[in-house]
């Protein structure tokens, strides 16, 4: 947070990656290697996701463990609810300080895979609410707390198409205060593609007495049919030309790759001159789309990027 704060006042852009633990040894290694070049860029930190339902938890403790200190970027490492009574969160948080980690992000989580609804294991936590109150009474102030912060409401809250109404969006709000209130110092807000939606959030947080900053989540377009799918889970608006300079390209790979290049690039340059300086790219495990943004951004060094790799500078919308 002090980083973050920092940049903010210096007027300097930061920038953060996430990853999720692969599901094969072979996936660790190669993620380690493609992180190794990844933080060499600078990052002011790099996090780790808990699999749904706490399905990696080990894993994701070992690859937080690693990234700590064998990696040595600054490592927050995702930490959910589901399936977690309270002896198996404390053994979580105890084993990552012990690794020297001060940064979680605390979430309720989603079901587990197979299940639609959220259910509060027994002797475990209903809501990120009660595992910030939990971390805060137990820890003190030894963590800093991230949360999750929703720019269209939470889609759980969300029926229909219209998106969440006024007093759904008002609530959610609201409840997201309460996260803050309870010592969460960091916000880091859900894929979204509309800026405007992103910045009348910030600005409607900053309303209600939310201070502490919120970071905007990015989720460059790798590929098509899995944009479609996290929009749909997410319930995400997906603006009109987004969706028609999608539509010609839909089938071409490379051509859907380089316009979410050009996308996150015009993304990222809008929030940043609306004063927010610390951008979240969502990597999905690959470095391609987060770096060619970064770069075209001018917040990495192009002469380090290796000059083998033929996406250097999709600076342009693809020809369709
Ligand atoms: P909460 O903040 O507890 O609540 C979600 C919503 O429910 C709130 O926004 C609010 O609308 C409502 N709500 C809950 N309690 C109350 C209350 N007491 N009063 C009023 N309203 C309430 N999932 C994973 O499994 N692993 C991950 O690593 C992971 N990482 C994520 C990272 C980010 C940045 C984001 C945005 C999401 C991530 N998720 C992850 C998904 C997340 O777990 C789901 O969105 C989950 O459904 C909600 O988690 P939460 O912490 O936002 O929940």
């Amino acid at each position: 947070v002090e980083k973050i704060r920092a940049a903010e006042v210096e007027d300097r852009p930061l920038f953060s990656f996430e990853y999720f633990p692969p599901k094969t040894d072979e996936g660790v290694e190669n993620l380690f290697e493609r992180m190794e070049h990844m933080v060499s860029y600078g990052p002011s930190f790099c996090d780790i996701t808990w699999g749904a339902g706490g399905s990696t938890a080990d894993l994701t403790l070992d690859i937080a463990n690693r990234m700590q200190n064998m990696v040595r970027v600054e490592t927050m490492m995702h930490l959910t609810c589901t399936n977690m009574p309270v002896e198996k969160i404390n053994r979580a948080l105890d084993t990552i300080k012990a690794n020297g980690i001060q940064n979680i992000l605390a979430l309720r989580g989603d079901p587990p895979h197979g299940q639609d609804k959220f259910v509060q294991v027994a002797g475990g936590f209903a809501c990120a609410l009660d595992l910030v109150q939990h971390i805060r009474d137990k820890y003190g102030d030894y963590f800093g707390i991230t949360v999750a912060g929703y720019p269209e409401a939470h889609p759980d809250m969300i029926q229909g198409e219209e998106g969440a109404s006024l007093e759904v969006y008002n609530n959610d709000l609201a409840y997201l205060k309460r996260k803050v209130d309870a010592g969460a110092d960091l916000i880091i807000t859900q894929l979204f593609y509309d800026i405007d939606i992103f910045l009348k959030f910030v600005n409607d947080c900053r309303q209600i007495g939310i201070t502490c900053p919120i970071v905007p989540g990015i989720m460059p377009i790798n590929n098509y049919k899995g944009f479609l799918r996290m929009t749909g889970f997410c319930k995400t608006k997906i603006p009109a030309e987004i969706k028609s300079a999608l539509e010609p390209i839909k089938d071409n790979e490379e051509a859907v790759k380089a316009y979410g290049i050009h996308l996150g690039t015009e993304m990222c340059r809008k929030i940043i001159a609306n004063g927010i300086k610390t951008l979240h790219l969502y990597t999905l495990n690959t470095e391609k789309s987060a770096l060619a943004i970064l770069m075209n951004l001018g917040l990495i060094d192009e002469s380090k990027i290796p000059k083998s790799l033929p996406w250097r500078c999709p600076m342009n919308a693809p020809s369709r």
